[in-house]
């Protein structure tokens, strides 16, 4: 069994630096590189900013080469709120419209370079774990076919497209894609090494203070004098950003691959090789690997936090899987691995500029699309000079500063949640 992501046989984060930091001044220091950082870095340089960006571990190494990489638009913005009833009609189709565009972005980007971050159009289907969600989800449907060109289709038969009787229907998403999250990673850092970036990693954010019209930022490496500091820490955000970590909490989510299992009995379990995802809190995600020889399987069992290699969280995915695929027999699990996923207490994207301090993160979940495109619309809030504003910059924040006692909490919530979803699967 290894217990680091199955996407690293493909790329592994590697430490980087091609300059030295100490006493140097920027225009720009980004903290953390992953899709938020490399992509507003880029952006940042094509604009003659001269900018710095560490991260205190290896390049990519948090959540962006860990995900399931499931890309989609507009989907899960604001999947916990109302943001009709929150932001008005106007407002909430806006940002539903912007999550979408961040999909198109990505679409854009890859484009020509589909066999290099293996993207592949696949669809999405969002399973309802209960008839009551499955309402919810017709709902949804409606809402955002009028609303958006989403084009969403209600599955209240799913039989031709996923063989299991746990889900009782569910939403077709076209619009979505599956990506090799490490490969699209290097394809951007690769981007982000031709051009005139200097980049250092490791070297971790120790704290920082305005100084007149800088910023100096203390890190591990030494003293640095900025005009802008950019954090693009997501689920990763600890005190040393400041007071906006209260905005958002780090939710480990794990994944397992499976062996290889064939092309044949991948295809028998999900003939139609897409993305899929539920509607629980205690949300499963599973999709094909790129080859289409392996079950890739997401949870949350947030008990399991930097216990990946014990044998439980290997009993949890066995469980698991054979339960909600049971007809994938005789696998068994090559691979596991955990990451943080950066959930705010709104549950929707943070990017502002205070001060001269740009927070953009937030992904809650799905931020393989949104984030490389906030991370590059991001650096207009500094040039000012944009056609398209970020809307996104409008979502009003909400800060806990009793944080700390959530994160404790997680794993207790998320056993409440097991429950009460295993009781609505059986009876509502
Ligand atoms: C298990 C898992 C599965 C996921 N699956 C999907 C999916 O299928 N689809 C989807 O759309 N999204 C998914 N996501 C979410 C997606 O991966 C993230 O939204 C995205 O990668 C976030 O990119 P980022 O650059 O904002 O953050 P990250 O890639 O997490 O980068 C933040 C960086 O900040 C650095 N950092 C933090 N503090 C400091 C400091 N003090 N000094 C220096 N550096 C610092 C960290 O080391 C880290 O590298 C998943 C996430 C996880 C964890």
């Amino acid at each position: 069994m290894k217990f680091y992501p199955y996407w690293w046989e493909d790329y592994k984060p590697y430490h980087f630096q091609n300059c030295s930091i100490n006493n140097q001044t920027y225009d720009l220091v980004i903290i953390g590189a992953g899709y938020t950082g490399i992509c507003a870095a880029q952006e940042s340089v094509s604009k003659n900013l001269k900018t710095l960006l560490i991260d205190q571990n290896a390049l990519g190494e948090g959540a962006s080469t860990r995900s399931a990489g499931m890309v989609s638009g507009g989907l899960n913005f604001g999947k916990k709120v109302d943001l009709f009833k929150e932001y008005g009609d106007q407002m909430a189709v806006d940002f539903i419209k912007e999550s979408i565009d961040s999909y198109r972005f990505l679409e854009d980007r890859v484009n020509g370079y589909h066999s290099e971050v293996k993207f592949q159009k696949t669809g999405r289907l969002v399973l309802a774990h209960s008839k009551k969600k499955l309402e919810a989800l017709r709902k949804k449907i409606d809402l955002l076919n009028r609303l958006t060109n989403l084009k969403l289709d209600f599955l209240k038969n799913i039989d031709h497209e996923i063989s299991n009787d746990y889900y009782k229907g569910g939403m077709l998403v076209h619009d979505a894609a599956s990506i090799h999250p490490s490969l699209f990673y290097k394809f951007l850092l690769d981007k982000a090494l031709n051009c005139k970036l200097d980049i250092f990693s490791p070297c971790k954010l120790l704290s920082h203070k305005k100084i007149e019209n800088y910023h100096i930022v203390n890190t591990t490496e030494g003293i640095v004098k900025t005009k802008f500091l950019l954090f693009a820490t997501n689920g990763y955000s600890e005190k040393e950003i400041g007071k906006e970590n209260y905005n958002i909490i780090g939710v480990p989510s794990y994944i397992a691959v499976t062996n290889e299992i064939g092309t044949e009995a991948i295809s028998k379990v999900m003939p139609k090789l897409r993305m899929y995802s539920d509607t629980k809190n205690d949300l499963f995600y599973f999709r094909p690997t790129p080859d289409h020889k392996r079950l890739l399987f997401g949870a949350f069992p947030v008990w399991a936090y930097q216990k990946e290699s014990s044998r439980f969280v290997e009993s949890f995915f066995y469980k698991n899987i054979s339960r909600i695929l049971p007809s994938l027999n005789n696998f068994k699990i090559n691979y596991i691995w955990g990451g943080k996923v950066g959930v705010t207490f709104n549950t929707l994207p943070h990017v502002k500029n205070e001060k001269n301090k740009l927070y953009v993160f937030g992904c809650n979940g799905s931020g393989v699309a949104l984030m490389p495109y906030l991370g590059y619309k991001s650096i207009s809030l500094i040039t000012k000079k944009t056609n398209s504003p970020i809307i996104i910059t409008k979502i009003n924040s909400k800060k806990n500063y009793f944080k700390k006692i959530i994160s404790f909490l997680l794993p207790v919530l998320g056993i409440y949640y097991r429950k009460k979803e295993e009781i609505e699967n059986k009876f509502f």
